[in-house]
């Protein structure tokens, strides 16, 4: 995978690229990634890349030729990559959008600053708008930085073993388990014993039960959107009986209460 970052301020990236997974990924060559300044791309000796916008207002337009420019030459370094913009207004990022994304040979990834790139840049030279959520950042960077590091760890061997992507939360509509590590009790709280056990297929029971609680607690949704397995639904179904017999106790001690009002 060859992520291309176009931006104004190319710098902001090289503290990401060299820590963790992703340090490692490009250390391993699973993935190779570098940043194009836009203002390379711009003309004059100020290299401007901002002027006022059509039609008046506040805020500043990115310039269309410098963004075209860098755009074209990302084209030329990684003729095979998807041109994905970094937008407010484009479809939310979410985990499937990064497995989608992670199939590709090469992303280029690029930054908008200010109000916004002028409209006209869009035109034949972007496949897809992308937004990491509904809300305002200054800049397109942390959301290019929030594309690489979700598609890199997705990318094959990028992750170790110990690792898997494949049981994460959203993977597969469910949440991931709880965790716990060193040491037994923490401040007069323990692990839940049959972590400890040593009995593999009881851990994993108690590990599907753990994600099917949170997911339900915490994103009752991804539940409607997920086929169940015969385990899921049996652990379900005991919920529902259990929940029923604490209702069922409730109103009997309701007419105890009733009855002994009188
Ligand atoms: N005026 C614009 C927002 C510009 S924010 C509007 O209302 O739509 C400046 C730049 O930050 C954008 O060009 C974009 O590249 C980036 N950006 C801001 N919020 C973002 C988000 N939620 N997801 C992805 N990129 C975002």
């Amino acid at each position: 995978m060859r992520f291309l970052v176009l931006t104004i301020f190319p710098e902001i990236f090289s503290s990401f690229w060299e820590h963790g997974i992703v340090r490692r990924a490009l250390i391993q060559n699973r993935i190779c990634a570098s940043a194009l300044d836009i203002r390379d791309f711009a003309g004059g000796r100020h290299r401007v890349t901002d002027d006022r916008p059509y039609g008046g207002g506040c805020g500043m337009v990115m310039k269309p030729e410098p963004l075209a420019a860098a755009i074209r030459a990302a084209m030329k370094l990684a003729p095979t990559a998807r041109r994905v913009l970094l937008t407010p207004q484009g479809r939310v990022f979410d985990q499937h959008m990064a497995s989608a994304l992670s199939a590709h040979e090469g992303l280029i990834l690029i930054c908008g600053r200010y109000e916004g790139m002028d409209e006209r840049v869009g035109d034949g030279l972007i496949d897809d708008e992308i937004s990491i959520g509904d809300y305002i950042l200054t800049g397109g960077e942390v959301a290019a930085m929030v594309v690489m590091d979700a598609v890199t760890r997705l990318i094959p061997g990028v992750l170790g073993g110990s690792e898997s992507a494949a049981k994460d939360s959203f993977s597969d509509n469910l949440l991931e388990h709880a965790h716990y590590t060193r040491p037994d009790n923490f401040e007069g709280e323990a692990v839940p014993e049959i972590l400890l056990s040593g009995n593999h297929k009881e851990i994993e029971k108690w590990r599907l039960e753990s994600a099917l609680v949170r997911t339900f607690l915490k994103r009752k949704e991804l539940l409607k959107n997920r086929s169940l397995s015969q385990p899921e639904l049996e652990i379900l179904e005991k919920w529902c009986r259990d929940i029923e017999e604490i209702i069922y106790t409730q109103s009997l001690r309701g007419a105890d209460t009733l009855s002994g009002d009188q």
